[in-house]
């Protein structure tokens, strides 16, 4: 059995802290959760849930008090393309207030092991100019060209947890996200990521309409199913790595691809009108898997297709109890 453990997660009110609460409790772990909401979907299981502002180093401290043993760090202002690129400022501000004071008051409380979310936008801008681009390796980071604001305050955090490391002998592990996807997801209102939008654009839609796609269609990603990424944080928390490790999948598809897999799902058949006037961040993007293998032992494994089917019915189950789907689609569902 494991042991028991006393585990803060912040952005417990978010997708992906509120999925890795649910793995925790399932554990058998004593379990607090901090974020500036609730979640949005369904109620948090952890056996306590802040409502705090992690801005103000005083609600930092309030939280990683008593005993805590670990911090999964995964509260931040962000979303998909179209909301990263818009407001540099605002959010490079936002996620250094939070990270530099959790860092600071989870040592201070005396945390034993602290777990910082980053992210594959640290990787430099020149290393994804080709849809059909090489496995970005961790060590690809330098010289740095991140993405502007978000990337630049994930990378520069990254070093943070590191001095950390060095100075204090702080237990920080550093995880980079590539693309995660799946149900209980923001879908909708402008912070929602490509999966997310292109399944509610999908669902919305009756066959043979057309839906919009930002960019040409043609750019490249790798997307991980939410189960992967809960599993991944936890091995990487059990083990004894300090340096930034990345966690996404390694099967590259591009935007396009990802839109047929989802519209194969509904059993629709869609015609795709791309915006060029839309974001479309960096041209092609993947995940080189070899370090994570080495370390953990283990790498996602949860196909795509799996996925998207999970996500995908997800999403229409949302928008029917909404009363959104469209007619002719809500009378063959109800057959
Ligand atoms: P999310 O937006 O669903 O969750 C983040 C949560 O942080 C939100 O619930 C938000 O309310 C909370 N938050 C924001 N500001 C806060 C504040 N001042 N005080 C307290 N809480 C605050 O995002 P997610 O997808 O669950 O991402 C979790 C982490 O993983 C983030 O650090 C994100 O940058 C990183 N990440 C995610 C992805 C992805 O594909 N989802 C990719 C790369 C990196």
């Amino acid at each position: 059995m494991t042991k028991q453990n006393r585990i803060l997660v912040t952005g417990a009110g978010g997708f992906i802290g509120h999925h890795l609460v649910n793995r925790l409790k399932d554990e058998g772990h004593w379990v607090r959760g901090v974020d500036l909401k609730e979640p949005e979907y369904e109620s948090s299981r952890a056996d306590e849930f802040e409502v705090l502002d992690l801005r103000k180093y005083d609600c930092c401290l309030q939280t990683t008090r008593g005993q805590i043993e670990q911090v999964y760090n995964l509260a931040a202002d962000m979303g998909g393309i179209g909301y990263i690129t818009a407001s540099h400022a605002e959010i490079a501000r936002n996620n250094i207030l939070i990270n530099a004071h959790m860092l600071e008051a989870a040592r201070l409380n005396g945390v034993t092991r602290f777990l910082y979310s980053s992210s594959a936008c640290i990787y430099p801008g020149y290393k994804q100019q080709d849809a059909d681009i090489s496995p970005l390796r961790e060590e690809d980071a330098y010289p740095a060209e991140p993405e502007p604001g978000y990337g630049w305050e994930k990378l520069f955090t990254e070093e943070l947890c590191r001095y950390y490391l060095r100075d204090y002998r702080f237990d920080t592990k550093i995880v980079r996200f590539h693309n995660v996807y799946g149900p209980l997801g923001t879908y909708e209102g402008g912070k929602e990521k490509a999966p997310a939008a292109i399944c509610r654009k999908v669902a919305l839609s009756r066959d043979g309409d057309e839906i919009e796609i930002w960019g040409d269609g043609k750019q490249t990603r790798s997307f991980m199913y939410i189960d992967d990424c809960v599993e991944g944080l936890v091995r990487l928390m059990a083990s004894n790595y300090n340096e930034p490790l990345n966690l996404g999948t390694s099967r590259m598809v591009s935007i396009d691809e990802l839109v047929d897999l989802v519209t194969t799902t509904a059993g629709k058949q869609l015609l795709k009108r791309h915006d060029l006037s839309k974001p479309q961040g960096v041209r092609g993007r993947n995940s080189d898997n070899s370090r994570l293998f080495q370390v953990l032992g283990w790498e996602p494994s949860i196909s795509l297709e799996t996925g998207l089917e999970v996500t995908y019915r997800w999403i229409e189950d949302e928008l029917k109890r909404s009363d959104r789907l469209p007619m002719q689609y809500s009378s063959h569902a109800a057959d």
